[in-house]
């Protein structure tokens, strides 16, 4: 079988283990209790830890070296996020992930020289601001509207889901400066500081403990130099952020099968020669071939970046897969676990930390989250396998 991952990614693996086996054990300590808490908005520790990681030249791992990167390729930046995903450690989420390359794609020069630098430093982190309440699977719909009036647009408006909108310095804002009928043709996209007046923001709590926000923009100015492309044209930078956000979910159920196996194995379920621990073994078994297949998924899409490919309906395979597995696993476990799976995470009596709990919990949410499964599969019927609409 063909490999991407050759002597140079597995270098480029053990120097990577050795720097974050070296970092302070406070602050590593400190930032994984937060990111395990929530894992979408790296906060005061998260934010300390991607600076200490910047500092050391470790973040953009694949950006090119003109941006202050690694220059290495995305097969090296996808082993980086697994890894660090595997010590429940932030990654740069989507400001590095996502914005990032996309600025790199789609701003202008004057845009990459603002942006990029601070990204990279861990100064800035930016926060999705698409979705509305009318406007969700079908964005195209969406009634924000920026006014042009001289130099700014002044926008007007109310986004929902904003996730690290009270944490985020900046709003990657989409808004509506053409006829609500030309829909997606309508569109442009903005960058604004999250601080600007006219902007209130308000919690969202969902079942699975994510945090997310309502954002309203009332009379928000935005220099029309901070347009990322021409005047209605912002759909194809939604588009190309939205592929790179789809693609670098792949870690969640590799963490939640380690969760079971670890409790399962603790409470000798995986042992002995009954009917009960075969059946267990052989369903730990499925479970840990659909873990390889997700990582499969999110290489093959690795493998497409690093060819400068920007990956469509191989990011939406990726992200249904990831977050179905999620559930699987989970139920396996609550389904052994049986009444003790009522026990919250966060409680010392709650089995395998909670954390099989709070899967479950959280992964229904997560059909929605980075846009609904049910679009995914027309994604990939209509991009992937050429189907008609
Ligand atoms: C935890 C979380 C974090 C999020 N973070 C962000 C963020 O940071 N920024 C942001 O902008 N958005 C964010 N979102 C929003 C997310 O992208 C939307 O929830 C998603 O696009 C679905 O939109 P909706 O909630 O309006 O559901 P709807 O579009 O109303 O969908 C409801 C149901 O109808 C189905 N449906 C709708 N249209 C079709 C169709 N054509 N064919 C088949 N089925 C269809 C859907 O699949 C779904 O099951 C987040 C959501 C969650 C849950």
């Amino acid at each position: 079988m063909k490999t991407v991952i050759g002597p140079t990614q597995r270098q480029f693996l053990a120097d990577l283990r050795s720097y974050l086996d070296g970092l302070d054990p406070e602050l590593v300590a400190a930032t994984r209790a937060e990111n395990i808490e929530d894992p979408m908005q790296p906060r005061e520790n998260g934010r300390r830890f991607l600076r200490r990681l910047a500092a050391d030249g470790w973040l953009g791992v694949s950006w090119p070296t003109e941006y202050g990167g690694q220059g290495r390729t995305e097969i090296e930046h996808w082993l980086f996020a697994e890894e660090l995903y595997s010590r429940r450690l932030p990654n740069g989420l989507l400001t590095l992930n996502v914005i990032g390359p996309t600025l790199m794609l789609m701003g202008s020069e004057a845009q990459k020289a603002d942006y990029l630098p601070r990204i990279i430093n861990g100064d800035q982190v930016f926060a999705i601001g698409y979705s509305e309440p009318d406007a969700g699977s079908d964005l195209a719909s969406l009634r924000t509207r920026a006014v042009r009036d001289g130099d700014e647009y002044v926008v007007n408006g109310q986004k929902i889901w904003t996730t690290g909108g009270d944490v985020a310095t900046h709003y990657w804002l989409a808004a509506r400066t053409g006829r609500p009928e030309d829909k997606h043709r309508g569109v442009s996209l903005f960058i604004v500081p999250m601080d600007a007046p006219g902007i209130s923001i308000t919690p969202i709590i969902t079942q699975g403990g994510e945090r997310t926000t309502s954002v309203f923009l009332d009379d928000v100015r935005i220099p029309a130099s901070q347009r990322i492309g021409e005047e209605n044209e912002g759909w194809a930078a939604i588009v190309c952020a939205l592929n790179f956000e789809r693609m670098f979910f792949h870690n969640e159920p590799r963490w939640e099968l380690e969760q079971l196996a670890g409790w399962a194995d603790a409470q000798g379920l995986l042992e002995g020669e009954t009917p009960q621990a075969y059946a267990l073994q052989e369903r730990m078994g499925e479970h840990a071939v659909d873990v390889e297949i997700c990582r499969l998924f999110a290489l093959r899409g690795a493998g497409m970046l690093a060819a400068g490919q920007v990956p469509r309906a191989e990011a939406s395979a990726n992200k249904i897969w990831w977050g179905e597995l999620r559930q699987r696993i989970c139920n396996t476990g609550l389904d052994l676990v049986g009444e003790d799976g009522t026990i919250a995470t966060g409680s010392p009596y709650a089995p395998a930390g909670g954390h099989l709990e709070h899967g479950l919990q959280s992964s229904p949410v997560w059909r929605f989250g980075g846009g609904t499964n049910e679009i995914q599969l027309d994604i990939i019927a209509n991009h992937g396998l050429g189907m008609p609409r």
